[in-house]
């Protein structure tokens, strides 16, 4: 679903048993990750390789998106990972619609000779490959807090993780099985070190 390509996107800063991790911290984890969501970004999965330039911009876009999630997720806390470092939520959000409509996107009928015709999506203008991949991230984020999902999105309270995620059923509280678990083991802990 399109609208979740933000939320993985977002989710690029995440919490691994050894501390914090950055998916986008150079530029060729930023090449694994594009590569590894290249139908979403209309990238070629072998030969797309990022550039110094292009991490920056995504970088840029993913900390505005983020200021979008702290607010979405509020009065709860936003995510510990940046929490103390996001850029402010008006030129966050201009900066999103700005990213999202530098690349208008149009239907075009793809008729081969012996095949039925299918519709692509495709850029309406010509535009570099970051503006392309940003303006995709960017209408994810759109489409993400402007739907269903928002109301849902939450920050994972399980000790050490930084994730967002979507509530899928009522009593979701972590992001996974595996913060789940953790969470419920401090707990335990806190209570029998409490009753001591
Ligand atoms: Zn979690």
């Amino acid at each position: 679903m399109s609208a979740l390509l933000a939320l993985e996107f977002v989710s690029t800063i995440g919490m691994l048993r050894t501390g914090p991790v950055d998916r986008l911290a150079d530029v060729a984890e930023t090449t694994t990750w594009c590569r590894e969501h290249a139908a979403a970004l209309r990238v070629d999965p072998d030969s797309f390789t990022a550039t110094e330039t292009l991490r920056d911009e995504i970088v840029e876009l993913r900390q505005a998106i983020r200021a979008l999630f702290a607010r979405a997720v509020s009065p709860g806390p936003a995510s510990a990972a940046d929490a103390d470092r996001l850029p402010p939520f008006r030129p966050s959000l201009d900066l999103v619609n700005a990213t999202a409509m530098a690349v208008p996107v149009a239907p075009m009928l793809d008729w081969p000779d012996d095949d039925v015709p299918v519709a692509h999506v495709v850029p309406a203008v010509s535009a570099g490959e970051s503006e392309r991949i940003r303006a995709v991230l960017a209408a994810s984020a759109v489409e993400l807090l402007a739907g269903p999902y928002r109301e849902k999105l939450r920050t994972c309270p399980a000790p050490r993780c930084v994730l967002y995620f979507v509530k899928e059923h009522p009593r979701q509280e972590w992001c996974s099985v595996a913060c789940g678990n953790r969470a419920r083991a401090a707990r335990h802990y806190r209570q029998h070190s409490a009753d001591r």
